[in-house]
């Protein structure tokens, strides 16, 4: 039986970024939601934790292009990551001299000119379009692939790279990128540990099922990764449209992992460094590197793409071990202590990291941004903005014009 709750206009399935841009939207406007979250936390893939003695952001680290970026409004205490970062760059038995890491970021810039310039049409993977050949290019496609789209660039649909491109300043906030959205959320109507596992939006409102009751609202906004959606986890009736469905799968989820680990004795870097080795035989996969964030005796680091999928399938551990090796390789063994391992893979509630067009399908992310049943059901979240997906600032965005929309075309009670 639906527990019949009046003031309840918007349902919003999901307390991540997009689901509580919703909700202050919702707020700001003086319309009545609320927010069903399945775990018992707020932030979705905004999450941060003090778990080694220091802030470590299990998911999003920092807000790219700032100027743009909403949640730039929003922030504390940062710094202006680009101004502070080294950048270190391994070649197997040392780090690049100052020559070659300038010629490394020139044959950077010429690799992206050349994917800005390509012609986008017919729509194809990045990789057919990438320069190749160069001493640097498979280091440079490594990282623009699996490091930060979290998708090898043949997985990757070229318009959707281009349109979806990002650039500075790329702030880090002292409290996490997870501490600053877990501060947004509160006093939102948020309920924690309501998974919802059926949604019916036959009209004339909907209804939010799960093993806690069920909710009746007028409208409802989705705000659950691809990867759950693609899962089946979270049945529609009726079932979505199959030009929707067809969209969720064009939009799979990547998976990049962090790991952080205490740092057992100085490694020589200044705080905010970065490292990583370049690709070669003995690394054709290799990991990146932020050393002593805001001076803390910690590192983190990420891997992501295919590595990152075989590493989740062999377990928490291996990934650890690979980790611990891969920074033994540029600073020596003994270096690292404790540490820790996300998980976002098999997540239930996440299924990867952050989504990516599949070649042939850059309009999946508009489409997917369409309201259904007369508005009554909306999807936001990262995977539904088409300039800034990916990213907390896409997640903030989609729903805020998610709940600005709810707003905008309930007549006031
Ligand atoms: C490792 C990693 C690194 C990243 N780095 C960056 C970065 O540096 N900068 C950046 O901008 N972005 C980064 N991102 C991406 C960014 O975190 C996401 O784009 C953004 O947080 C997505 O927000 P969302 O609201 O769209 O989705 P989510 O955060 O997934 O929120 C959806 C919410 O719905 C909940 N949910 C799912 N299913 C159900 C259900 N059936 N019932 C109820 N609730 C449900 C989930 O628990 C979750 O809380 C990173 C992500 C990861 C994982």
């Amino acid at each position: 039986m639906a527990r019949s709750d009046p003031e309840v206009e918007v349902a919003i399935l999901g307390a991540g970024v997009a689901g509580i841009a919703a909700a202050r939207a919702l707020a700001a406007a003086g319309r009545g939601c609320v927010v069903l979250e399945a775990k018992d936390r707020v932030g979705g893939r905004a999450f941060a934790c003090t778990t080694l003695g220091a802030v470590f952001d299990h998911g999003a680290t920092w807000l790219h292009q700032a100027r743009e970026n909403p949640l730039a409004a929003h922030i504390g205490p940062h710094v202006d990551h680009d101004t502070l970062r080294e950048r270190h760059l391994h070649l197997g038995a040392r780090f690049a001299t100052a020559e070659e890491l300038a010629e490394y970021w020139r044959a950077h810039q010429a690799f992206e000119a050349a994917l800005a310039a390509a012609p986008l049409t017919p729509d194809r993977a990045v990789s057919e379009a990438a320069p190749r050949g160069g001493p640097w290019e498979a280091t440079i496609a490594h990282w623009l692939g699996s490091q930060i789209n979290a998708a090898e660039l043949c997985r990757i649909s070229l318009e959707d790279y281009v349109k979806t491109g990002l650039e500075g300043p790329n702030l880090l906030p002292r409290e996490g990128v997870g501490g600053l959205v877990a501060r947004l959320a509160r006093g939102l109507p948020i309920r924690l540990g309501h998974a919802v596992t059926r949604l019916d939006w036959r009209g004339p409102g909907v209804v939010l099922e799960g093993p806690w009751g069920a909710l009746r609202a007028r409208r409802a906004i989705v705000t659950a990764s691809t990867g759950v959606l693609a899962a089946g986890g979270l049945r529609f009736v009726p079932e979505l449209p199959p030009e929707v469905a067809e969209a969720i799968h064009g939009l799979p989820m990547g998976l990049l992992t962090k790991f952080a680990f205490r740092l057992a004795r100085d490694v020589g870097v200044a705080p905010f460094h970065s490292a990583r080795r370049a690709v070669s035989a003995e690394a054709p996969q290799p990991m990146s590197w932020i050393i002593r964030p805001f001076g803390e005796p910690i590192v983190f680091g990420f891997v992501g793409g295919a590595r990152a999928w075989a590493l989740l399938r062999e377990g928490p551990a291996a990934t650890e071990a690979a980790a611990r090796a891969d920074f033994a390789a540029m600073f020596g063994e003994g270096a690292l202590g404790e540490g820790l391992v996300t998980r976002w893979g098999d997540d239930p509630c996440f299924l990867g990291s952050y989504s990516h067009a599949r070649p042939g399908h850059h309009a999946s992310r508009a489409l997917l941004a369409r309201p259904l049943g007369e508005g009554r059901l909306l999807f936001a979240g990262e995977a539904t903005h088409s300039r800034f997906a990916g990213t907390v600032a896409g997640a903030w965005l989609s729903g805020e014009a998610a709940g600005g929309f709810c707003a905008a075309d309930s007549p006031r009670r």
